[in-house]
């Protein structure tokens, strides 16, 4: 079997239009944008390149956004008080502090620090308790990203068994919640798996639908997918050679599996995307608030 590549671009792409066509009719209604106000500390390359991606990617849909540059020095309270500001400013939709934070500052009390109502990150504990239970208000973006390719691609997520490796509260932990809940895009059984799962491939081999968030490059090996079985990676390491690469060994998995995300253009685009969602339905929540 040659597994059918889902293509995160095309369908980020899609989903940005229909965003865009959403802004236009915010404005058209309000007279104002959607705004995203992001919060770069210190200097780190990779966080600025994620930083004018996002900000690009507002800019493309329609949407205002701002960067507030702070230095890496700056200490908690000057920090807290910045998002406070930004917390008070009715212009600003939705907040976004880019992580990782230099130095001893912490991320923990940020993401507390932040109005549950402009939360586009998703990880404020209000936003993850709503979400849990099954109300959620924004979705966090890259598990909401793997929700969508998998809705958007026909593939059939309730009844299904769908194993998530990784337990973090940035992605498969949400995810497992996500796929779990009662509805007609969820429904799922999912299993989670993490570093002290006993027998990792005997748990693989059972999913219909395998999404492997372990940040560990090319871990999933085709011994550990069932033939037929719909495999998404979220990982994304680069190689010395420069080379992107996620953690599925892509072309041995592929021969296996019914269909499969490559890496970069599976996962990656979508998280982006979402959190335009986020901020326009931020910018909508706040309007009716
Ligand atoms: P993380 O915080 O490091 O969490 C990794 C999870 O995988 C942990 O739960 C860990 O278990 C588990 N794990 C580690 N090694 C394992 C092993 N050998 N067997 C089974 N489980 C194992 O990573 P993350 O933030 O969730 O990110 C995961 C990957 O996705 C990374 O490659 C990251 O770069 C990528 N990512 C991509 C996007 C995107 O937009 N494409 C967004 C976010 C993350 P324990 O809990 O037991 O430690």
């Amino acid at each position: 079997m040659t597994a059918r590549w889902i293509d995160g671009k095309a369908i980020a792409d899609e989903i940005r239009l229909e965003i865009a066509h959403r802004v236009k009719e915010f404005v058209s209604q309000t007279k104002y944008k959607p705004h995203l106000a992001a919060v770069l500390v210190g200097e780190n390359p990779a966080s600025e390149v994620y930083i004018k991606n996002k900000r690009l990617a507002c800019e493309k849909v329609g949407m205002e956004s701002t960067l507030h540059l702070l230095p890496a020095d700056i200490r908690m309270p000057a920090l807290l008080d910045v998002i406070a500001s930004l917390n008070r400013d009715p212009t600003v939709h939705g907040i976004l502090v880019q992580f990782p934070l230099p130095g001893e500052l912490d991320e923990g009390t940020v993401v507390h620090a932040i109005d549950p109502a402009k939360d586009v990150d998703a990880f404020h504990p209000l936003t993850v308790g709503l979400l849990v239970e099954g109300k959620p208000r924004f979705l966090p973006c890259t598990p909401e990203g793997v929700h969508q390719l998998l809705l958007r691609s026909g593939i059939e997520i309730p009844h299904k068994h769908v194993v998530v490796v990784g337990r973090s509260s940035l992605v498969g932990r949400p995810l497992s919640i996500m796929l779990s809940q009662k509805g007609p895009h969820a429904d799922a059984t999912v299993t989670l798996c993490h570093s002290r799962t006993k027998d990792l491939a005997y748990h693989c081999k059972q999913a219909d639908i395998l999404v492997a968030a372990l940040g560990r490059p090319e871990a999933i090996t085709a011994n550990m997918v069932r033939p037929g079985a719909v495999v998404i990676d979220v990982g994304i390491h680069r190689t010395s050679a420069g080379k992107l690469i996620g953690d599925v060994a892509f072309d041995e998995v592929a021969r296996v599996a019914s269909a499969i995300t490559p890496v970069p253009g599976g996962v990656g685009p979508m998280t982006v995307t979402m959190l335009l969602e986020n901020t326009l339905r931020a910018a909508i929540f706040q309007r009716q608030a």
